[in-house]
């Protein structure tokens, strides 16, 4: 695949990869498969949730798409993996180091419009959203009306 092509496809599948995961959150996991995010929305203790396997099952599915990428001559499915591994960074970053404050001694929070509207949006999912129920399920996109009133 052209490299100047494969490398543009990275942030695209960035992107698709928001509305991938907004689908996930809405009809999976708070749908068939609450049982594994339901650790999500209640307090645990333990460093590790149920919920990690969603980003386990996708930092796996990039690695094989990354190998497989390579192995037949660098071709769209490693640009694919690397979209995906590089929304999961996002993810990681915002979604568990900024909002959730996994890494205790990391308190960031940009002061930004931007990151304030996915803060309150991420904050309302977690107060109004039940398992079959809620708002907001986006990760890394809110809409206008989470900004500050
Ligand atoms: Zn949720
Ligand atoms: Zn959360």
């Amino acid at each position: 695949m052209n490299v100047f092509l494969g490398l543009l496809m990275i942030p695209v599948v960035f992107v698709i990869m928001e509305g991938v995961a907004w689908f996930l959150h809405k009809y999976v996991m708070h749908g068939f498969l609450w049982v594994l995010h339901e650790d999500h929305h209640r307090p645990t203790k333990s460093k590790l949730q149920k919920n990690d396997l969603y980003g386990l099952f996708f930092a796996i599915l990039s690695i094989l798409l990354i190998l497989l990428g390579t192995l037949n001559g660098f071709n769209a499915l490693f640009y694919l993996g690397w979209g995906i591994t590089s929304y999961g960074i996002g993810y990681l970053l915002f979604h568990d180091i900024m909002f959730h404050r996994r890494i205790k001694s990391i308190r960031w929070r940009p002061q930004t419009p931007y990151f304030q509207r996915i803060i309150r949006a991420h904050a309302t999912h977690h107060q109004k959203s039940t398992a079959h129920s809620g708002v907001a399920f986006g990760f890394l996109y809110a809409s206008k009306k989470y900004n500050q009133g």
